[in-house]
């Protein structure tokens, strides 16, 4: 084995390093920026090796494997895997920098789409490998292609859920989990098959093929369309999760080890992510990723009427802040789209100067993103020790004299835990209503993601404060 060989394969398991201790420091707010300066570097390294394995044609293969020859693609391929860069890093810096925080999941949904479509390309790519190869290439060719293409169609489907271009109700096709027991039957029997049809057999493999490809296409699409809007957070880590795996399998089918253990680290923690939220909403796992098997549809009109709300004015709030010894404020969706984390900051930083326990209850799907809540906060330098967990922070809202809801509303919805029939029945939620007087910035007394009316608004103890969340803090910081 060469010098230089040695040394890619020494950068691959520094740089495969470097993505575990990414995952590692990703784990926790105050490790978070190193977390992601390991990414970076791991990134780093990686690119500069693979693309230079390409260009010198080198196969950075497995320790102890045979690498065969093969021709680099030199100074043209230099130039074109260059030229594919610079598009792909001014498309990507133009978009992250125009996306708006709210905006992420979409934009997250939308990439993975990219990792599903790459391995469908890879697979298909590797299928017309003419090289003697054993028939577990076959296999790999076949499950790279299948969780690529279920990955591609089911990731469209959850951006246009959630940009709100489809509706977020769920599609509920007679004999649905039949249909998609039968796409997996389908495509086992036809993994079998091609792999015991001779390569000669040039037309039956491709149809095989492409026939999975079609399958695996509408099974991603009908799994993500057959989840209903309020699990919507489980299907975006769940989908993070199908994208590493696809990475990982089309790190098979390129014989790239670095590929195969970062797309392997990807689907465990992003498997593990949508075990957590499934924990935390009170879903079945199982029955999530099988596209709501088992899970009936809420059957709630949600049209009671729970009788009249009553307002406040930035005042009216600020006197109460005045007179109360703790606050709690538990900031869901409004305040990223308010941008009101400054504002929602400087007032804590204000009533903490006054003796006033102020302490924030962070709901584990608030927002459009796992740890949405927490990042805005961080952003706005808010001390991490008094943001806390639902679970946290739940038991102590009896004791707390104001609860201020801040653009929240399915996360706070005491209908989770009163309704059965309705949609978000059974999901944990902050019990707001249990502090002495709750107030609630909102625009107005329309319904939160999942579609449902808030009993909370109608509540003894809550007011209502309407208009932009920003600007309405902003009124109470100079009424203070
Ligand atoms: P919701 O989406 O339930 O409600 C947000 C509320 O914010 C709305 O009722 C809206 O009312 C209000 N709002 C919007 N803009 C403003 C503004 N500028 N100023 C003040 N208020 C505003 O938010 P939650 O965070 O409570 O719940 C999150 C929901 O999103 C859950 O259903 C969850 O399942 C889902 N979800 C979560 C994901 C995640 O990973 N965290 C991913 C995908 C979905 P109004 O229009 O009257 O102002």
């Amino acid at each position: 084995m060469s010098i230089t060989m040695t040394l890619m394969q020494g950068a691959y398991i520094i740089a495969g390093l470097l993505f575990i201790l990414a995952l590692a420091g990703l784990s926790k707010h105050e490790t978070a920026p190193n977390g992601n300066k390991f990414g970076i570097v791991g990134m780093t390294i990686a690119l500069i090796v693979t693309v230079y394995a390409a260009v010198a044609g080198i196969d950075v293969a497995p320790l102890g494997k045979s690498v065969g020859d093969r021709a680099g693609t030199g100074m043209v391929g230099l130039g074109l895997i260059a030229g594919a860069m610079a598009v792909g890093a001014a498309i990507g810096i133009w978009r992250a920098r125009r996306v708006e925080m709210t905006g992420m999941p979409e934009l997250i949904a939308l990439l993975h789409s990219f990792v599903g479509i790459a391995a469908v390309l890879v697979g298909w790519n590797s299928s017309y490998e003419t090289a003697e190869y054993p028939a577990i290439h076959d296999v790999e060719v076949f499950v790279g292609v299948f969780i690529g293409a279920v990955t591609f169609t089911g990731s469209i489907v959850a951006y246009l859920k959630l940009s709100a271009k489809i509706k977020s109700a769920p599609l509920v096709l007679p004999a649905r989990h039949w249909m998609n027991l039968g796409a997996i039957a389908a495509f086992f029997v036809m993994t079998v098959i091609y792999t015991l049809t001779p390569h000669e057999n040039v037309m039956l493999r491709q149809s095989l093929l492409g026939a999975t490809t079609v399958i695996a296409l509408l099974l991603g699409w009908h799994l993500v369309a057959s989840i209903g809007g309020g699990d919507m957070p489980v299907v975006v880590s769940m989908l993070n999760s199908y994208s590493g795996w696809a990475a990982a399998a089309a790190g098979f089918l390129l014989d790239n080890d670095l590929l195969i253990i970062t797309g392997a680290l990807v689907g465990s923690s992003g498997a593990f992510l949508s075990y957590i939220m499934c924990r935390a909403m009170n879903r079945s796992f199982i029955s999530v990723i099988a596209g709501g098997f088992g899970v009936e549809s809420g059957t709630s009109a949600g049209d009671v009427d729970y009788g009249e709300h009553r307002e406040i004015n930035a005042e009216g709030a600020a006197a109460l802040l005045t007179e109360a010894r703790s606050v709690v404020i538990t900031p869901g969706y409004g305040m990223a789209t308010a941008q009101a984390q400054y504002a929602v900051a400087e007032l804590t930083r204000k009533l903490r100067e006054r003796g006033i326990d102020v302490r924030f209850g962070i709901h584990p799907v608030a927002g459009r993103l796992p740890g949405h809540m927490n990042v805005l906060l961080a952003e706005a330098k808010v001390p991490y020790d008094i943001v806390l967990e639902m679970d946290e922070i739940n038991d102590d809202l009896a004791a707390t004299d104001v609860v201020l809801v801040i653009g929240a509303n399915d996360t706070v919805n005491p209908a989770a835990m009163d309704d059965p029939g309705s949609p978000i029945a059974g999901m944990p939620v902050l019990r707001v209503w249990e502090a002495k007087d709750v107030i609630v910035f909102k625009r107005s007394m329309a319904t939160g993601y999942a579609g449902v009316q808030n009993p909370l608004f109608f509540k003894e103890n809550s007011q209502m404060l309407f208009g932009d969340a920003k600007a309405r803090v902003e009124d109470i910081l100079a009424a203070l």
